[in-house]
């Protein structure tokens, strides 16, 4: 089969792999219809995550239909299923609290030594990203092997078009989880940092979820303008100053909860960042984590921090005093798609949700290389792209 694999910093290409087949009982294989290139893909394209492989297939947001099962999955051939990022095997202590993303049994264990080495437990596995989280091929392929099949595919009706359900594999349950995070009472006041596509989503969440006021935070003009149709305030932090623009919109006291929907490569020309990048190129330090700094500094006292943007290993600079001082609850994670499916996935069918707002660009799998370096270089124009196998 076609699939894009990973070759090196910069460097992915559209190679013929091995077709994939059921190697557990619980295991489906999907016949992949869309999938779309993430802004996590991006730190394994830039390099900055590590574990990756020369020839791994990425891609973690795909959909299609069951062409094969094994004897302990639920599906049936013929399903369209939208598949979460995150594997998770449905039984294990996490997994029955809800913490699918914290699931025990889907990393396998020769996987597990170099997570706990970094964050004192192995993490779960996780599609199409780093051996750290199992090393699993991804969907931006033709086929791809979809282990727990009984536990994580969302089963959509015939008729809807995949680009409105395609999200629910990641994106849109992220930005939805940071918004439940965030703790947000209708009234609040809430800063988002970042207008990609899971800060786009988290816009949405926030005002579904009754906040007053959503600002969002970028420099990209027409990511801006996408979070303003959605109902959000705007700041360009390269017009404004920031900490003052959200003490100004807020009555003086700081919004009640800050989303950090950047993550790890933070951009600007903050002192502190532009420390980070230096250390990152050389390889002593991994997180950008500049907004996440803001963030701390900008929220109100005793006001609530969500960070689902990316991280992945250590920060230095980090205001643990205005941590402590103000009193903040702080809450991260990957998502754990699986709890959020059904009820999602319903309000996009009674169009509450629209997923399709934020797609810039429809290539062909083929063409996977040139959508990796569009969304990474014209990240204003290029703000989500879809791939269709064929
Ligand atoms: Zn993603
Ligand atoms: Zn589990």
């Amino acid at each position: 089969m076609r699939a894009l694999t990973w070759q090196g910093k910069h460097d992915v290409r559209v190679d013929t792999v091995p077709d994939p087949r059921i190697v557990n009982p619980r295991d489906a294989i999907i016949e992949v219809t869309a999938t779309a290139i993430c802004g996590s893909d991006l730190h394994l394209y830039d390099g900055v995550i590590p574990g990756l492989r020369p020839g791994d297939v990425l891609g973690h947001e795909f959909m299609g239909r069951v062409v094969e099962t094994g004897p302990g999955s639920t599906l049936k051939p013929g399903q369209r299923v939208v598949v979460p990022f995150t594997i998770s095997c449905g039984s294990c202590f996490f997994c029955a609290q809800g913490q699918f993303s914290a699931c025990d049994n889907s990393n396998p264990v020769e996987a597990q030594e170099a997570s706990e080495l970094l964050y004192g437990h192995a993490m779960s596995g996780l599609f199409g990203y780093s051996h750290l989280t199992g090393g699993y091929p991804g969907g931006q392929a033709e086929y791809v092997r979809v282990p727990f099949s009984d536990v994580g595919p969302i089963v959509v009706p015939d008729g809807v078009p995949d680009e409105q359900v395609l999200f629910l594999s990641d994106i849109l349950p992220t930005g939805w989880m940071a918004a439940e995070n965030a703790q947000i009472q209708p009234g609040d006041s809430v800063a988002v940092w970042g207008c990609g596509p899971v800060g786009l989503f988290t816009v949405q969440s926030a005002l579904l979820m009754g906040a007053e006021q959503v600002i969002a935070i970028d420099h990209h003009p027409n990511r801006l303008r996408l979070a303003r149709d959605l109902g959000a305030r705007v700041i360009d932090y390269r017009h404004s100053h920031v900490l003052e623009a959200l003490l100004e919109m807020t009555g003086g006291i700081g919004p009640d909860a800050v989303i950090d929907a950047v993550g790890m490569e933070s951009h600007g020309f903050a002192p502190d960042n532009l420390l980070d990048t230096a250390k990152q190129k050389v390889g002593i330090g991994v997180d950008r984590a500049h907004v996440l700094r803001m963030a701390l500094l900008a929220v109100r006292k005793g006001g609530r921090v969500s960070v689902p943007g990316v991280y992945g290993g250590f920060a230095d600079k980090f205001p643990l005093g205005a941590l402590m001082e103000k009193g903040l609850q702080i809450r991260a994670g990957q998502t754990h798609v699986q709890k959020y499916g059904q009820d999602l996935l319903q309000r996009i069918l009674e169009g509450q949700i629209d997923t399709t707002f934020l797609i810039s660009h429809r290539l062909s799998l083929e063409d996977a290389a040139t959508g990796y370096r569009n969304f990474r270089d014209n990240q204003d124009e290029w703000t989500k792209v879809v791939l269709k196998p064929r």
